[in-house]
C-alpha cells in the first residue's frame, strides 16, 4: 500500500510555496498572496507563517501572565480582534461564518491556556509551545478559506520532533514517511500551518523553532520530492547583506546551496538555516521572492549554476557571540584538547559557531551563542579539570558580546589574498580581530569582532568586495 502511494506522488510533481510572517501581515499581503497562489498550476503546496509579529506577541503575551499582569487579557482582545478583521475583509461571505467558528474555537483555546499560565504564576516551555502554535493554526485556516477550492493540511499530525538535550529537532525519517502518508491523494491546493509539530514520543505540541516555517515547507519538498521550494518574503531576493544594516546591499541572481547555507547559519536572517539541508540532499532549487514585487526574478539556489560567476556572494553577521580561549602550553596540546572540547559541546547538542587552533600561540578558540555560555563553561571547565590542575591547561578565558562575521562565496577559494585584505581593511579602521578561520579549500572565512564594531565591519566589507 505504502509503495502505491509513494509511487503517486513521484508522478505527480509539485511545487512547495511558503509565505512568511510578513507576507501573511496585513489585508493587502494576503490579496497578493491569494494572486500568487491562484497563478500557478496545481496541485501545490502552500505552507504559511503566523501572521507577521503575532509570534512575537504571543510570547510576549504568555509572559506577561505568568508575571501576573492583567493586560494580558487586552493583548488577548487585540490579536483576536487582528484575526477577526482579516477574515471580515477577506473572506467569501459563504466561507466566513465557518472560518469564525474555526478561528474563534482556536482563540478560545488559547485564552483558556493565557488563564492557566496566569493563575499559576507559571509558563514551563511545552505550555508556551502550546500558546505558540496557535499563530500558524489560525493563519492557515484563514489562507485556506481565501482561496478557492483549498484544503488545509494539519503539520501538527505529520512533523514530529524528538527532544534532543532539551530541544526538539525534527524526526526526518518519520516525518517524510508520515508527509508521503498524508499527500498521498494531494489534489488542488494544500494549505499547511508552517512552525508547528508535535513529540513523536508524547504526542505533545512542539515546534521547529523560530523561523521553522521554511524547514516545514523544506521537509515538505524532500519528501515529496518537490520540483521546486520557493520561499516568498519580504524582499527581492538573498542580498549581499543584511540590507537593514547595508542599505545598498544587491541581490544574488544565484547562489550555490552551500553558500546560502553558510550565510544563513552565520546570522542571513532569510533562511532557517536548517531548511537548506533536506532540498539539497534531494537537489531540489529554492528560490527567494518577493510576495510585494512578485515580478522581480528572486534568487535561485541550487547545486551548481552553469553562468555561475564565482564571486563573493555575501556578508553575513551573528551578534550575542562568546569566546573561549584555551591556552595551552603546546601546539600538540592544544591538537588534542581542540578535539575534546568539539565532542564535548557536540555530546551535549551545543551549535559551535566558529572554531579555531591560532597558528602563533598555542591556543584553542570556541565561539558559542551567549545564551549557551554558561552550559559551555561548565562542560569546559568539567572536561579540562585534570588539565586545569596540573597546569597544562593554564586557564579558560571567557569573552562575552561578541559578534561573527562571515565572508561566504565559493569564488573565496581562489581568492587566496582576500584574507589578508579583509584583516588589513579593519585594522586600518581600528577594528581588532579577535580570532578568524579559513581553511584554503574552504567558502567562508569568518572572524570575530567586538558587537558594537559589526555595523562597521560590514559596511567596511561590503564596500570592499562588492
Ligand atoms: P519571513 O517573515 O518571510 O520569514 P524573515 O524576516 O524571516 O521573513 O526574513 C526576511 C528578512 O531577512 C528580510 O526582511 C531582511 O531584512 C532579512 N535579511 C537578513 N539578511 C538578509 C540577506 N542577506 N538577504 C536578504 N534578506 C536578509
Ligand atoms: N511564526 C514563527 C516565527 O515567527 C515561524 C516562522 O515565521 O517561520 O518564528
Ligand atoms: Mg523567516
Amino acid at each position: 500500500m505504502r509503495s502505491l502511494m509513494a509511487h503517486k506522488i513521484i508522478l505527480t510533481k509539485m511545487k512547495v510555496l511558503k509565505f512568511g510572517g510578513t507576507s501573511v501581515g496585513t489585508v493587502d499581503s494576503l490579496r497578493s498572496v491569494k494572486r500568487i497562489v491562484e497563478s500557478n498550476a496545481t496541485p501545490i503546496i502552500v505552507v504559511v507563517s503566523a501572521l507577521g509579529g503575532l509570534t512575537d506577541r504571543l510570547i510576549a503575551t504568555a509572559r506577561k501572565a505568568a508575571s501576573g499582569d492583567e493586560s494580558y487579557r487586552e493583548d488577548m482582545a487585540a490579536m483576536s480582534q487582528r484575526h477577526y478583521d482579516i477574515i471580515n475583509e477577506l473572506i467569501p461571505a459563504a466561507r466566513r461564518a465557518d472560518t469564525l467558528d474555526k478561528v474563534n474555537d482556536l482563540l478560545s483555546q488559547l485564552g483558556r491556556n493565557y488563564d492557566g499560565v496566569y493563575l499559576l504564576r507559571d509558563l514551563p516551555a511545552h505550555t508556551l509551545d502550546v500558546i505558540v502554535s496557535f499563530g500558524e493554526r489560525m493563519s492557515s485556516v484563514i489562507v485556506t478559506a481565501m482561496i478557492d477550492g483549498a484544503s488545509r493540511y494539519d503539520s501538527l499530525t505529520f512533523i514530529k520532533t524528538e527532544n534532543w538535550f532539551s530541544k526538539n529537532i525534527a524526526d526526518q525519517k518519520l516525518t517524510t514517511r508520515l508527509i508521503r502518508e498524508a499527500f498521498a491523494d494531494l489534489e488542488g491546493v494544500a494549505i499547511v500551518p508552517g512552525f508547528i509539530s508535535t513529540d513523536r514520543d508524547s504526542g505533545i505540541i512542539t515546534n521547529l523553532g523560530r523561523g521553522g516555517s521554511d524547514f516545514t515547507a523544506a521537509l515538505i519538498a524532500a519528501a515529496l520530492d518537490a520540483t521546486l521550494l520557493e520561499i516568498w518574503t519580504d524582499v527581492d531576493g538573498f542580498m549581499s547583506a543584511d540590507p537593514r544594516v547595508i542599505p545598498d546591499a544587491r541581490v544574488m541572481p544565484t547562489m550555490t546551496f552551500i553558500e546560502s547555507m553558510e550565510l544563513c547559519s552565520f546570522g542571513a536572517k532569510v533562511i532557517y538555516p536548517p531548511t537548506i539541508y533536506p532540498v539539497f540532499h534531494k537537489n531540489i532549487p529554492i528560490k527567494i521572492l518577493n510576495t510585494f514585487n512578485p515580478e522581480a526574478p528572486g534568487t535561485l539556489i541550487c547545486d551548481h549554476n552553469e553562468n555561475e560567476n564565482t564571486g563573493i556572494k555575501g556578508i553575513s553577521s551573528i551578534k550575542g557571540i562568546t569566546l573561549f580561549s584555551l591556552s595551552t602550553i603546546s601546539h600538540r596540546e592544544s591538537k588534542q584538547l581542540r578535539s575534546r572540547a568539539l565532542n564535548a559541546l557536540a555530546r551535549r547538542g551545543v551549535t559551535l559557531l566558529h572554531a579555531t587552533r591560532e597558528d602563533g600561540e598555542p591556543m584553542v578558540t570556541l565561539a558559542v551563542a551567549g545564551s549557551d555560555a554558561d552550559t559551555v563553561y561548565s562542560l569546559l571547565a568539567s572536561e579540562f579539570a585534570p588539565e586545569l590542575s596540573k597546569g597544562t591547561l593554564k586557564d579558560i578565558k571567557r569573552t562575552d558580546r561578541l559578534a561573527t562575521v562571515a565572508v561566504v562565496g565559493e569564488g573565496m577559494r581562489e581568492r587566496t589574498r582576500l584574507a589578508p585584505r579583509i584583516l588589513n581593511t579593519l585594522h586600518r579602521d581600528s577594528i581588532n580581530v579577535a580570532s578568524y578561520t579559513h581553511k584554503p579549500s574552504a567558502t567562508t572565512l569568518s572572524f570575530v569582532v567586538k558587537e558594537e564594531a559589526v555595523s562597521r565591519t560590514l559596511q567596511l566589507l561590503h564596500a570592499l568586495m562588492f
